[in-house]
């Protein structure tokens, strides 16, 4: 029996729901394919349930690219009347330097730069679009344990005993996908050396929906603008403090009136005193690049393909640029009956994504480099350069398109 006509349970099964495994499923809601969506954790509560709740410590900053495809996939105004942020400024300098750049959404007559995101937020709204879709059945909870990653059907075995067919398994498990490994694909990966500690504090001055980032000796500080809750008359921030491993164990382990000024003096006050700090939790930051995106019947997307440093928010904005270009190859499949693992439309995805994954990661890195090297002709080509990019608008504004993901 070809490959075509062999009977399977699914067409497709997507492993993971998270933000992009989530977005994945009800991509490809409409394409006619029988579709399985798992993952290890339960689907999620309904949205009603984050209103008035803390702040999920976990948030993105989502570009207008991204927002224009949640907005295709039919939960942007459910996030929108749940909890989102929009930010029209970023600050971005360096510690007790002599130069700072700031992009502004006016100065490229856009509304927004993009949106804060809490990824509870993102995930309640598409999980709750997703209970009604009629081709697609929900498994969870339920994790992959087994793989035959055979040239028929890949088949699946759950921890829940039972077994699935499918034509196409799509990995949205995340940074560490354990169906990445079973599936025996090569990475290219290594340590920043950066742990990234995150939670939300109350600051005393507005933040005026400006996202400020400021790059020290030990690390970079990001303050990211949260709606502020029912009382106006508080101000909000996601913090993303990526520093050394021994400076993130230090300041975890502290108790949080020193943790609150600890961070007031690193950020220099920029928006006050840091007055409160919620629970705090750290990330370790390692990159990892899948050498191949696809193997047989198994396709990587989001986390699983790669992950980078949170520097410029844009982990989630390239897994949902993934989202969006296999979206788009498997939509030939419904059209011609076609194979979804069919290994010319695969490798078309892979072309699509992996040069631009790949750019945004080596550009990362570079930063990384860049801001941790403090000699000091190292430190004035960063001020000069910082400097140029502030005075000349053309260049500035590209790197904003470039940014917000609405670049040419
Ligand atoms: C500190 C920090 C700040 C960040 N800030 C930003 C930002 O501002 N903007 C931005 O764009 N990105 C940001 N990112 C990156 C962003 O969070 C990730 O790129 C995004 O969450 C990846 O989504 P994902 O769905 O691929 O993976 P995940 O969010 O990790 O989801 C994976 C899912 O797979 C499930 N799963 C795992 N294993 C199994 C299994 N065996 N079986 C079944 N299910 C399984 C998990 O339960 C989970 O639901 C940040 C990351 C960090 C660490």
């Amino acid at each position: 029996m070809s490959a075509a006509t062999t009977k399977t349970d699914y067409d497709v099964v997507i492993v993971g729901a998270g933000p992009i495994g989530a977005a994945m499923a009800l991509a490809l809601r409409k394409s006619g394919l029988r579709l399985a969506l798992l993952d290890s954790q339960p689907l999620q509560d309904s949205m009603s349930l984050i209103n008035g709740a803390e702040f999920d410590p976990r948030v993105s900053a989502i570009t207008p690219a991204s927002e224009a495809l949640f907005e295709s996939l039919g939960v942007w105004s459910a996030m929108q009347n749940s909890r989102v942020s929009p930010y029209t400024d970023m600050h971005v300098r360096e510690a007790d330097g002599t130069a700072d750049i700031n992009f502004c959404a006016a100065d490229i007559h856009a509304p927004v730069l993009g949106h804060i995101v809490e990824n509870r937020v993102m995930v309640a709204a598409m999980h709750q679009a997703l209970r009604s879709q009629p081709l697609l059945d929900c498994l969870m909870p339920a994790s992959v344990i087994a793989l035959d990653n055979a040239p028929q059907a890949a088949v699946l075995t759950l921890d829940t005993g039972r077994q699935l067919s499918a034509r196409l398994v799509i990995a949205a498990d995340g940074a560490q996908s354990p169906l990445r490994q079973l599936a025996g694909f090569q990475t290219r990966e290594w340590d920043y050396e950066h742990e990234a500690i995150v939670c939300s504090v109350r600051t005393d001055k507005p933040h005026q929906q400006c996202a400020r980032q400021v790059f020290m000796d030990q690390g970079v500080l990001a303050f990211l603008p949260l709606a502020a809750p029912d009382n106006d008359a508080e101000h909000w921030c996601s913090i993303v403090w990526s520093v050394i491993p021994a400076t993130a164990q230090s300041l975890l382990a502290m108790p949080d009136p020193d943790f609150c000024r600890a961070l007031s003096y690193a950020s220099e006050h920029w928006l006050g005193d840091v007055t409160h700090s919620s629970k705090r939790f750290s990330f370790s930051l390692r990159q990892r690049h899948a050498l191949e995106y696809v193997n047989k019947r198994v396709v990587l997307i989001g986390d699983a393909a790669h992950s980078i440093h949170p520097l410029a928010g844009q982990g989630a904005n390239l897994g949902l640029a993934d989202v969006q270009a296999l979206a788009d190859v498997l939509a030939r499949v419904d059209a011609t009956g076609r194979d979804p693992a069919d290994p010319v439309l695969l490798a078309r995805y892979q072309r699509d994504r992996k040069p631009h994954n790949m750019s945004m990661m080596l550009l990362m890195e570079g930063f990384k480099r860049l801001y941790a090297e403090q000699p000091l002709p190292i430190r004035w080509l960063r001020n000069t350069g910082m400097r140029a990019v502030e005075q000349t608008p053309w260049l500035k504004n590209q790197l904003i398109r470039a940014a917000m993901g609405t670049h040419a």
